[in-house]
């Protein structure tokens, strides 16, 4: 080699090792994880790991497991690292059913979710009043009777009377629901406007109550209160596309916040129509949601028929929001003897209930589902809902001899006929029920009920799950407070925070319970793969709590906090 050729050679060789050595560093950071969680107490949820210390992120996914020397060893020059200090990690919380932009807007009126009284009541739309415009409407919602410390003088079957609440606005259509959501206290006002007399009938699936003289009292349930929205409706067209879409969007972002606050890092929205669905796809493609969410279109049986063609929507905006499920409903709720029976309630004699879409369109929309490939979602509270609701499912599965893995779902599930509960695992169906409810409704259930259908029938989770069904968790915020903490706690005690216990030998177990409302909410969703529980390859949605919620003691488990919540590999909450 002359010297000319062997420079030549060197610089060559120089320049080759240069660029491998740089290659092989790029690759090692590439393959650096983001984000180290390190000297934790991890429940991850597989049962092939149940327990680690230590997890690493790479991008939006989980990238290793392990011990916190494991873990630490993988750390890169631009790797973060959170050191858990012992605290407590989960899989991120799935709400299995609530209401999305419900509980946004829940946030933006009235919330009467923790006044103890109707007096409370009045005077929070006193205030509002004050401010209002004539003829706007004032809209609120979550007051119970039931829950009242004291009865006002007046009432109607347990209700209190308008009367009160007209002379406070005279001017404003006032329209207050009821925690349940299915029933609603109007004012002369907005009475006047829904062309509501003493000549109005009882329409089909809904009751006006009303006076000794025939009346309105103001209480309106179940179907009774379509008058009432249809006069909101035409008054809400009056105001801007602009108006509307803005507090739309501020209902969105007070939800989102509310749920990271909460430790939530997926919601199953229990039903929105297409214009809400539209307006999530778009968040969702602009990643401009925070936390994934899971729809179920809802709308009556020719409407959802006309949107067919558009769904499913699955992972839209990098897995952020998915359209794959219809929901419908059979009947109302127990708080306003709208669960349909099959035999009377015990403290309204003779009656049963409402029945509140007709059983041959819910027997349709099992028809559309099942030829579009979509899971169906029926609300059914009552033991003769659930029946109907099973019989459909059960009609429409033997004409599907192709698949027998829909997971459709019956949403609630709560009183259900013990010759019915061992249906739900034998037929693959999921009891999408809400542990809260059962703590929440106990002062007036064995009331409305009797004693076996109370205690063997109501909230039977111990029942449903020895027989092989899988539960769904979840509060249905906005009825509920959207925290998944306090409805864990109601299903693994079955306690109130006054001490009552609603039979106790119906409890989940915390493993169980954990399950629900991580793994099982996602497979409610046929999300179970890329979700649910900590496991490499799947999504960097994790939850930190300040408590063992697995070990500490019963009374411990409310005063539980969120330290983190994390979606996609992001940090979207941490305490102050
Ligand atoms: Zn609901």
């Amino acid at each position: 080699m002359n010297p000319k050729t062997r420079i030549l050679f060197i610089v060559l060789l120089v320049v080759l090792v240069w660029n491998m050595g740089c290659n092989t560093t790029a690759t090692n950071q590439s393959e650096n994880p983001d984000l180290l969680l390190i000297n934790g107490k991890f429940h991850t949820v597989n049962d092939q790991q149940p327990t680690v210390e230590a997890l690493a992120i790479k991008g939006n996914k989980i990238q290793q497991l392990g011990t916190t020397t494991d873990i630490n060893a993988l750390v890169g020059p631009n790797t973060k690292t959170i050191d858990l200090n012992g605290a407590t990690a989960i899989p991120g919380f799935i709400e299995g059913h609530g209401h999305f932009a419900a509980l946004g807007y829940s946030l933006i009126r009235l919330n009467f979710l923790e006044t103890k009284n109707w007096e409370e009541v009045l005077e929070m739309v006193r205030q509002k009043v004050k401010t209002a415009k004539p003829g706007a409407w004032i809209e609120g919602r979550g007051w119970h009777q039931e829950k009242w410390d004291q009865q006002p003088d007046k009432t109607v079957q347990n209700y209190p009377t308008h009367d009160e609440l007209s002379a406070i606005a005279p001017n404003n259509p006032v329209l207050l629901r009821h925690a349940s959501g299915h029933s609603a206290f109007a004012n002369k006002k907005a009475m006047d406007l829904s062309g509501i007399s003493r000549e109005t009938a009882n329409p089909a699936g809904g009751l006006i109550i009303r006076d000794g003289s025939g009346q309105a009292t103001g209480v309106f349930e179940e179907r009774a209160m379509d008058a009432l929205y249809l006069a909101l409706k035409e008054y809400q067209s009056t105001l801007s596309e602009e108006e509307l879409e803005a507090e739309f969007q501020k209902a969105v972002a007070m939800a989102q916040e509310e749920c990271l606050r909460n430790g939530i890092t997926s919601f199953q929205d229990a039903g929105s129509d297409f214009k809400e669905i539209a307006a999530y796809k778009k968040l969702a493609e602009d990643k401009e949601l925070d936390l994934r969410l899971w729809v179920m279109l809802r709308r009556p049986y020719e409407e959802t028929k006309t949107y067919i063609d558009q769904l499913p929507i699955l992972n839209a905006g990098d897995h952020f929001f998915t359209v794959r499920a219809i929901k419908s409903q059979v009947d109302g709720a127990l708080g306003a003897h709208g669960a349909w029976l099959l035999q009377p309630y015990s403290d309204k004699p003779g009656f049963v209930g409402q029945n509140t879409t007709p059983v041959s369109e819910v027997a349709n929309m099992a028809k559309l589902c099942l030829a579009n490939n979509l899971q169906l979602c029926v609300h059914a509270i009552g033991d003769r809902a659930n029946r109907e609701v099973l019989d459909i499912y059960s009609e429409a599965f033997k004409k599907n001899k192709t698949n027998n893995n829909l997971r459709w779902r019956i949403e609630h599930a709560q009183h259900v006929n013990e010759a019915d509960i061992p249906r739900f695992a034998e037929l693959g169906v999921i009891a999408s029920m809400q542990g809260i409810h059962c703590t929440s409704d106990a002062p007036f259930v064995e009331k409305r009920l009797g004693e076996h259908r109370a205690g063997k029938e109501s909230y039977a989770w111990r029942t449903f799950l020895d027989s092989g069904a899988k539960i769904a968790n979840g509060t249905d915020a906005p009825v509920e407070k959207v925290s998944p903490i306090e409805s864990y706690y109601a299903s693994v005690t079955r306690k109130r925070k006054d001490g009552m216990e609603f039979f106790p030998e119906q409890k989940m177990t915390r493993v169980e319970a954990l399950r629900t409302y991580t793994l099982d909410n996602a497979y409610a969703a046929f999300e179970e793969k890329e979700k649910g529980s900590l496991e490499v390859g799947k999504l960097a949605d994790i939850t930190i709590l300040s408590k063992d919620i697995l070990k500490v003691s019963d009374s411990e488990l409310l005063q539980t906090e969120i330290l983190y919540t994390i979606v996609n590999g992001e940090i979207k909450y941490q305490k102050k």
